[in-house]
């Protein structure tokens, strides 16, 4: 049993990605091309923005979105405690301070209670200048841009969507990539829509943020092209055999895959109901069900049912075991007394269970009965 099976995938679009894959081959065109082209038109659209730009990476799509943000030395960034460290990386590698905030206990999203008080607590203190919002869709689950878009325009600050976990989801009709000023998503093996090496995408509606964006992803080009650089730039692009890859994943995640993921996920909701904490989605929320995350009762039976899990063979994993604020690297990150009471809760007792839209019933059934087992 694999955790997220990209083999059985394979098998089901064999035929699409390998004819898709030789033409990229017969072409010799492997920078840029028609696939290229064509996958941020149906991104685009699928997402409902104006713009698409494909990148190399998910973590490059974040610095991109930060440097269009203009963010430097001296910014705030706000982020939720609970996340992948490439959410505020990039933010500080351009020299800005990566200020946590805690999620909420049932969606384990950034709670819009604790970013506000942090807000303030940099205003307070005028050391930092608060620049921008990074709102995490974690496990798959869009966050409340409801009570999040509302703080970031009250205090001036530029809201920015990292969609890396939550491609195809949604939010009361409005997909994931669609919120914020820009918004970025990752196409990672594992995640939702994933192609066969690294890739990741910049979404916006804003047509200036697209020249700049697609200006920074070729070393800062100016109108005179490529050597006529204007701005310090990245060299970040998508290759067109990784987009010849993603066109036939896009359409099986469209017409199939992300109601797979419902069904798997219901199927575990219903045996788990009552024994362990389920994962929360509030109503006209759709996630992505990037990880099927259970919460235990506390670390020790979490450790205990991950122990059992591994023993028979069952893969698992931990997203996440350690909150951003306790990483090494960002021991001095201020946090303005914050304690991350729900981040440190969930990381103690969170355990992720195989999930992807492949898993058969039986196999599914063999994963339950292990963890009942285990209680
Ligand atoms: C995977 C991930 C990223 C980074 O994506 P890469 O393509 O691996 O660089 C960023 N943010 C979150 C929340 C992620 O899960």
């Amino acid at each position: 049993m694999q955790f997220i099976d990209l083999k059985a995938q394979y098998q089901a679009l064999k035929s699409e990605i390998d004819a898709n894959i030789q033409s990229v081959l017969d072409s010799a065109q492997f920078i840029g091309g028609s696939y290229v082209k064509e996958l941020e038109t149906q991104l685009a659209a699928f997402v409902g923005r104006r713009h698409c730009i494909t990148c190399a990476n998910g973590t490059d799509a974040l610095q991109i979105a930060f440097m269009i943000a203009g963010i430097g030395e001296g910014d705030a960034v706000f982020c939720p405690d609970m996340t992948f460290i490439s959410s505020t990386e990039p933010a500080k590698m351009l020299g800005a301070a990566s200020i946590f905030c805690d999620i909420t206990p049932d969606t384990y999203n950034l709670a819009p209670a604790s970013l506000e008080r942090q807000i303030r607590a940099v205003l307070a203190e005028g050391r930092l200048i608060p620049k921008a919002v990074i709102a995490v869709d974690i496990l798959g689950n869009p966050c409340d841009y409801d009570a999040i878009a509302p703080i970031c325009e009250q205090y001036g600050l530029t809201l920015i969507e990292d969609a890396a976990q939550s491609f195809g989801a949604s939010y009361k009709a409005r997909k994931a990539c669609s919120f914020g000023h820009i918004a970025t998503t990752s196409f990672f093996p594992a995640k939702p829509l994933g192609c066969y090496g690294d890739g990741g995408a910049v979404f916006t509606d804003d047509d200036e943020a697209d020249n700049l964006c697609r200006s920074i992803c070729v070393h800062g080009k100016g109108p005179g092209g490529k050597y006529d650089n204007v701005r310090i730039g990245m060299n970040s692009r998508l290759d067109h055999l990784q987009a010849a890859i993603l066109l036939p994943k896009l359409k099986a995640l469209r017409e199939y895959e992300l109601d797979a993921r419902q069904t798997v996920a219901e199927r575990y909701n219903a045996a788990f109901a009552g024994k362990l904490v389920t994962p929360f989605v509030a109503e006209g929320y759709t996630s992505a069900w990037a990880q099927y995350a259970l919460l235990a009762r506390d670390g020790t039976q979490r450790d205990k049912i991950v122990a059992h899990l591994t023993e028979k063979g069952i893969p698992n994993m931990i997203y996440y075991p350690t909150p951003q604020h306790a990483l090494p690297v960002f021991q001095k990150e201020p946090a303005y007394g914050e304690t991350f009471k729900n981040a440190n809760d969930y990381c103690a007792r969170t355990f992720s269970l195989p999930m992807h839209p492949y898993l058969t019933e039986e196999e599914q059934q063999t994963v339950i009965n292990a963890v009942l087992e285990a209680l």
